[in-house]
C-alpha cells in the first residue's frame, strides 16, 4: 500500500485545554489587545498595555506577571487571574561533541518536538519545527516516517525561540544596554513538519520573531525550507518575508516522485515556475536549493549538469546537504569525493555550492534525523526498505 501524497489538512484553532485560562504566548499584538480589552482593559488603556506586556515576554523574556513592575499591582493580579504565559516544556537537553544542542519539548496533549541549536563562528542558528510529524513521506527523511500528529500553535513555534534563549541565557537584562550579539542570531523552519501546511501559525510566530521590540530577529535572519507546496509559496514573501529554502533533491521528476513524493502533485516544471515568478526574487535574497546527496541515486555529473540547467535564470544558491542516516535508512551518504565533483561543476556554472556540514549527528540532530523520542522506531526497517525499494532500483 503506498502512501497518499499529501493529506489534506485542516487546521482547527486550538483552544486553551479545560480549565486553562488562555496562554498570551503566541498572539500577535492585535489578538493580544483584543483579549485584554475582552476581558475588561478599558479601550483606551489597551494599547499602553499591549506594548508594556509586549516587551516583559519577548524583550526581557519574562514569565512571571507579578514580575511587570511597570503595571499596577491590582493590573498585575488581574493578567494572572486572567492568563497564563506558557512554553513548551523541556523534557531532555542533550549537547553534541560539536556544540549542537537538541532539545526534546512537550506540548500540549503530550506531543513531543524537536529543536536544535547549532553554534557557528559569529553566528547561532535555532532549528525550529513546525509540525508534530509530517504528512509527506520523503523517502529519504526520517519525520517522514512518523505520522503527523498535529500542526504546531503559534505559542509552540515561538516557545521553541524562547526555550532556547532560556537555555543559552539570551534574554536582555534590565539595567544593561540591549544586546546586540545574540546567541540565537538566525531561525531556520528546517525541523520537523512542512511549514507551508501550517502557514497561519507560522507566519503569525515568524511576525513574532521579528518584532523590534521583542526578539526582533530581521526577516532576512529567518529561512523557511519548504518540500514545495506551490500555492503557498508566492504568500510566504507577501505575510512573512523571510527567506526561502526549496528541497529540490533530484534534477527528473521519475527520481524527485519517489524521493519527495509531493513532487506527484506539483512536478518540477510548475516548482519552478512558481520561483520564477516569487514576489521577492532578487540577488540580495536568492532562493537556497537544497539537493540531499544520496549515493547512486541523484548524485551524478550529469545531475549537476541538469541542476544549473534547470534553475537558470533563478537567483540561487545551491546548498549540498550530505545524507544523514537514521536507523533503517532506505539510502547512503554519496561519497565525499563525488559530493566535492557535484559541487564543482555547479560552483563551475556560476552558483555558490556549499556543502552543509553535518551538525550534531551523535545525538540524532542534523537534518531529517528529527523525530518524537516516542515515535522512533515505529515503522521497521523492512517496511521502509520495501517502501524505498522502487528508488534505489530506479536511479
Ligand atoms: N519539510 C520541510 C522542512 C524540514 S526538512 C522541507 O522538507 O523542506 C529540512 C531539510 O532537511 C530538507 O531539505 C529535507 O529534505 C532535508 N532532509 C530530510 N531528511 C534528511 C536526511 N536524512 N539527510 C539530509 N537531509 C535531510
Ligand atoms: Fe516532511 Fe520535509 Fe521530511 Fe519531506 S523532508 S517528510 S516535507 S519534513
Amino acid at each position: 500500500m503506498s502512501a497518499p501524497i499529501t493529506q489534506d489538512v485542516l487546521t482547527i484553532p486550538r483552544k486553551a485545554p479545560e480549565g486553562e485560562t488562555p496562554n498570551l504566548i503566541g498572539m500577535t499584538r492585535e489578538q493580544l489587545r483584543a483579549a485584554l480589552i475582552e476581558h475588561g482593559t478599558p479601550e483606551k488603556q489597551a494599547k499602553m498595555r499591549e506594548g508594556q506586556i509586549w516587551q516583559w515576554l519577548y524583550h526581557w523574556g519574562v514569565r512571571e506577571f507579578t514580575a511587570m513592575t511597570n503595571l499596577s499591582k491590582d493590573y498585575r493580579a488581574f493578567l494572572d487571574r486572567t492568563f497564563q504565559i506558557k512554553l513548551p516544556e523541556v523534557v531532555t537537553k542533550q549537547v553534541s561533541a560539536d556544540g549542537t544542542r537538541k532539545y526534546l519539548l512537550r506540548i500540549d496533549g503530550g506531543h513531543e518536538v524537536e529543536t536544535v541549536y547549532i553554534p557557528e563562528e559569529g553566528r547561532g542558528t535555532l532549528c525550529i519545527s513546525s509540525q508534530v510529524g509530517c504528512t509527506l513521506t520523503c523517502s529519504f527523511c526520517h519525520t517522514g516516517t512518523q505520522k503527523l500528529v498535529r500542526n504546531l500553535t503559534a505559542a509552540e513555534i515561538v516557545g521553541q525561540v524562547m526555550v532556547a534563549r532560556d537555555d543559552l541565557g539570551d534574554w536582555n537584562t534590565p539595567g544593561e544596554p540591549k544586546r546586540e550579539e545574540r546567541l540565537v542570531s538566525n531561525v531556520v523552519l528546517m525541523g520537523m513538519g512542512e511549514p507551508l501546511y501550517n502557514f497561519d501559525n507560522v507566519r503569525d510566530a515568524m511576525k513574532i520573531v521579528m518584532d523590534g521590540e521583542g526578539i526582533s530577529l530581521s526577516r532576512r535572519r529567518i529561512t523557511l525550507s519548504t518540500s514545495g507546496i506551490v500555492p503557498e509559496i508566492a504568500r510566504t514573501a507577501e505575510e512573512i518575508g523571510c527567506l526561502l529554502a526549496i528541497s529540490f533533491h533530484a534534477t527528473t521528476d521519475e527520481v524527485r516522485d519517489k524521493l519527495v513524493p509531493v513532487n506527484k502533485k506539483w512536478n518540477i516544471e510548475t516548482l519552478l515556475k512558481a520561483l520564477r515568478d516569487y514576489p521577492r526574487l532578487s540577488n540580495s535574497e536568492r532562493i537556497t536549493f537544497e539537493y540531499v546527496m544520496l549515493k547512486d541515486v541523484n548524485d551524478s555529473d550529469e545531475d549537476a549538469r541538469r541542476l544549473v540547467k534547470l534553475i537558470r535564470g533563478i537567483p540561487a544558491k545551491i546548498n549540498l546537504i550530505p545524507f544523514n542516516e537514521w536507523p533503517g535508512a532506505p539510502y547512503q551518504r554519496s561519497d565525499w569525493e563525488r559530493i566535492e565533483d557535484f559541487a564543482d561543476i555547479i560552483f563551475k556554472a556560476g552558483y555558490a555550492s556549499p556543502i552543509r556540514t553535518p551538525r550534531g549527528e551523535d545525538i540524532m540532530a542534523a537534518c531529517g534525523q528529527l523525530k518524537s523520542a516516542t515515535e522512533r522506531g515505529r515503522k521497521s526497517r523492512a517496511q521502509i526498505a520495501a517502501e524505498a525499494a522502487g528508488t534505489a532500483a530506479g536511479a
